[in-house]
């Protein structure tokens, strides 16, 4: 699919052209990854953050909102839970927190590997390339790490540097993840107030370039205590020219992604769910998704990991996972098993001609 196809459909109205795409998309998905939804046990473990993203309602400067930080108790009880459940992975998700110590949470990767068979992803932010391989060698399987926009001006003005220190390239992090034999997820959010349709249709883009094997994709939601939730709608492209951050388009860019990296695995977002509490969902998984991220963190903490207001906390664990398996099966899909490594990712680990 070229820029022009995926900048075309991302401007797409009709709704008989835009079945056509749902259906190629869940076509692709259902031919190379299956009917298998997997399920991942989300543990938001620290909502500490050093940064200071303009969108995100955890970064430091944020006041009045409490901080966590769960133990490493806490964390295995987490991970305990998702193997009774039949997940065959968990995401320990953080602010970019550098008192969660390098040394501390290998040892909890550790643990987690010995004890239970889960596959580790992790999501905490940029830290250090010791720090990644440290982690790699404890066990951890996978990193995630959106770039967010490929609007490099859009990415710097919405994303500032650490304090002190030069800003990271997340591109370079991901491809040094990835030769450390990690599984790499990216993604970006939808409608960035000053992201263009253009640049959407370059951020799809360069997913099939990086061959990612996981992709998260979802709505920007605005956060009123955020300097975008505030100022936001100035930064508005002219309406025609600016990424629309809803439903619609989010759909769009699941379906377009399957299309452009068919063996990735794309969860259906939280952002997603929140925006549309009876069905994002189920949308998220018919036009392309194939994995859900139900939320393991204990309910005491999830309030405080506000990234956005309204977000979706999934409810009570074992209701919530009764709805999503339900949901799942009324679909006509399956509840995935095992680790659920990605496609792409196993092609890669290929002996001979197989090989990508
Ligand atoms: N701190 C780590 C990082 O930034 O990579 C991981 C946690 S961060 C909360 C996970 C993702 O949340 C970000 O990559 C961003 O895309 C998303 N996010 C943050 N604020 C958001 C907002 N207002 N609307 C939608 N998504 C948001
Ligand atoms: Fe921190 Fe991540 Fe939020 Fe940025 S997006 S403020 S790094 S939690």
């Amino acid at each position: 699919m070229t820029h022009d196809d995926i900048r075309s459909w991302l401007r797409q109205t009709e709704p008989g052209r835009l079945e056509s795409l749902w259906k190629h998309a869940d076509d692709v998905r259902r031919e190379c990854v299956g009917d298998e939804v997997h399920l991942r046990g989300l543990i938001e473990i620290s909502n500490h953050c050093s940064r200071q993203c303009l969108y995100c309602g955890v970064r430091a400067d944020r006041t009045g909102l409490p901080r966590y930080r769960m133990t490493a108790g806490e964390i295995l009880a987490a991970a305990d839970k998702a193997v009774a459940l039949g997940y065959g992975t968990v995401v320990l998700q953080s602010g970019e927190d550098w008192s969660i110590e390098a040394r501390w949470l290998a040892e909890v990767i550790r643990r987690i590997k010995a004890e239970t068979p889960l596959a580790i992803t992790l999501s905490l932010g940029e830290r250090t390339n010791d720090e990644l391989a440290l982690w790699r060698d404890a066990g951890a399987d996978r990193y995630l790490l959106r770039f967010e926009t490929s609007n490099k001006a859009l990415f710097a003005r919405i994303h500032p540097a650490r304090p002190g220190a030069e800003p990271r390239d997340r591109l370079a992090i991901l491809r040094y993840l990835r030769a450390m034999g990690y599984e790499i997820g990216s993604g970006v959010m939808v409608g960035i107030p000053g992201q263009s349709l253009d640049d959407l249709a370059r951020d799809i883009e360069l997913f099939g370039e990086l061959d990612l094997d996981m992709i998260g994709l979802g709505p920007f939601i605005a956060h009123p205590d955020t300097p975008l939730g505030r100022d936001g709608q100035a930064w508005c492209l002219p309406p025609g020219e600016q990424a629309p951050a809803d439903e619609l388009t989010g759909c769009k860019a699941v379906a377009l992604a399957r299309i452009v990296c068919p063996r990735a695995n794309i969860p259906s977002t939280t952002a997603l769910a929140t925006l549309n509490a009876e069905g994002g969902r189920q949308l998220g998984l018919a036009r392309g998704g194939n994995v859900v991220m139900p939320n393991l963190t204990p309910p005491a903490y999830r309030a405080m990991y506000e990234i956005y207001p309204g977000k979706a906390s999934c409810g009570e664990t074992d209701e919530f996972d009764r709805q999503v398996k339900a949901g799942i099966v009324a679909m006509g899909r399956t509840i995935g098993r095992g680790r659920g490594d990605s496609g792409a990712y196993r092609l890669r680990q290929a002996p001979g001609p197989m090989k990508a």
